[in-house]
């Protein structure tokens, strides 16, 4: 099981992620991504937003505002009802969740805990010059609520029959009490959701559908079976409106954790925003000429805890290596281009070859150190395939191509390296 020690220390070295502003000591639970982290986010939600929005015809996709107006957080239930319970260590003066705590006493030194309190987890800023409370807004700490309060011109201008979604992935923030292990829990942090409206009749339908859709996702990315599960919540966990839900769960080295929640949320988001803003959000069925708001099914997870997912089953020690084995798809370099040395003939073939093949995918390329040091650098961060080219590449147009999980070398053709590439890259 990959060690988050190892794992942050390898984010670290090759710049994949690392803490935020960290010439001024860094700053708790902020997280930057360099070039490596940068590509692979950006691969993780691609595959969403393919999945989800683009190769499908019932869901469309949309990019909403993150300071929302306050009265969206009074109406989604998060100004009275988002917090978390705080309690603070009388000795050590630590501050903990109390949902989080297995015992009575301090987890660090044993002291005394504090009665818990609640605290809000939105963040509040001010919009305009004057910090005064009639100013004051949150930054969102869920994207959803973009989706809800758009239902409508969404639904009316993209002309949506029920059942259709509407996905958006964006940022949000929560000022967590406790964040930590990694980018796990963080306090700015990016999520992919999903809203899909149902009639009142086909609900639960598609409820387990989308937790199959959504637990097949991560299978066919390439997460092993064993490491992942649904739990679905037991009726004491559920919020007071939802109907049922599932997690989608990791065994990471610090234990089973959600990655992904899918919420049977009933009628309840559409019908507070109907009762906060007075608008009429309900959905006109022309077969039945009947008028009603919709059922939402919604599926939410998080781009960063899905990236650590990624990587925590990627990461594999063998004897004389460290290799990511992530899903090509994902893979942030898809191959590399290695002249067997520094010579000019051999420099001049391998920057022609990279120069043609990075017109279709992301290649890296690297002359320093000899071809096993090269190998292992680019097998750390998860390449599928390096391509070498040597003396016998001058004399009959071939390059050694490397497998970066069986490490078996093929001679290719140079006019037929980029096919090759694609079919085994599955591009
Ligand atoms: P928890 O109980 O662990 O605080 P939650 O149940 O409040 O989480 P949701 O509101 O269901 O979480 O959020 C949906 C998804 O967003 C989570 O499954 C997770 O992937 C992601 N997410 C939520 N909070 C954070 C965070 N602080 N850092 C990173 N990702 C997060």
């Amino acid at each position: 099981m990959a060690d988050m020690n190892d794992l942050v220390s390898l984010c670290k070295r090759r710049a994949i992620i690392f803490p935020s502003s960290e010439i001024y000591g860094g700053i708790n639970s902020c997280w930057d991504y360099g070039p490596l982290g940068a590509e692979l986010k950006r691969n993780i939600k691609e595959a969403w937003w393919q999945t989800i929005v683009q190769r499908r015809d019932d869901v469309v996709g949309v990019d909403t505002s993150i300071i929302m107006h306050p009265e969206v957080w009074r109406a989604s239930g998060h100004v009275e009802n988002f917090t978390d319970p705080l309690v603070d260590c009388k000795s050590c003066k630590q501050r903990f969740r109390a949902d989080h705590l297995s015992t009575e006493r301090c987890p660090e030194c044993g002291g005394e805990l504090t009665p818990p309190r609640q605290f809000n987890l939105m963040f509040k800023t001010y919009i305009g010059p004057v910090e005064e409370k009639a100013a004051e807004v949150y930054l969102r700490p869920e994207t959803a609520q973009g989706i809800f309060v758009d239902f409508k011109i969404v639904q009316a201008a993209s002309r949506l029959r029920v059942p259709f979604g509407i996905a958006q992935i964006g940022k949000s923030f929560r000022n967590e009490v406790s964040p930590g292990n990694f980018i796990f829990r963080s306090r700015e942090f990016e999520q992919m959701e999903l809203e899909f409206f149902v009639d009142l009749k086909h609900d639960d339908e598609w409820f387990e559908y989308w937790v199959e859709e959504r637990f097949r996702w991560y299978l066919d990315l390439g997460i092993r079976p064993e490491k992942l599960r649904k739990r679905a919540h037991r009726p004491d966990e559920l919020a007071h409106y939802a109907k049922a839900c599932y997690d989608i769960e990791y065994e990471f080295s610090f234990g089973w954790q959600e990655i992904e929640g899918i919420a049977h949320r009933g009628q309840y988001d559409l019908s507070q925003h109907v009762k906060h803003s007075g608008k009429d959000l309900s959905y006109y069925d022309d077969l039945t000429g009947e008028h009603y708001l919709p059922i939402v099914i919604e599926s939410s997870a998080g781009v960063d805890r899905a990236l650590l997912t990624f990587l925590a089953d990627a990461y594999t020690e063998e004897e004389e290596r460290v290799v990511l084995r992530l899903h090509p798809r994902l893979a942030p370099v898809k191959v590399a281009v290695f002249p067997l040395l520094k010579k000019s003939d051999l420099v001049e073939k391998a920057r022609a070859i990279e120069k043609e093949l990075r017109r279709h995918l992301v290649v890296a390329y690297d002359e320093a150190g000899s071809i096993g040091r090269r190998y292992r650098r680019q097998d750390e961060v998860g390449t599928p395939y390096c391509v070498t080219v040597d003396y016998q590449t001058l004399e009959d147009q071939t390059v050694t191509v490397r497998d970066r999980d069986t490490m078996a070398q093929e001679l290719i053709s140079i006019d037929r390296l980029l096919p090759y590439l694609k079919e085994k890259l599955d591009w």
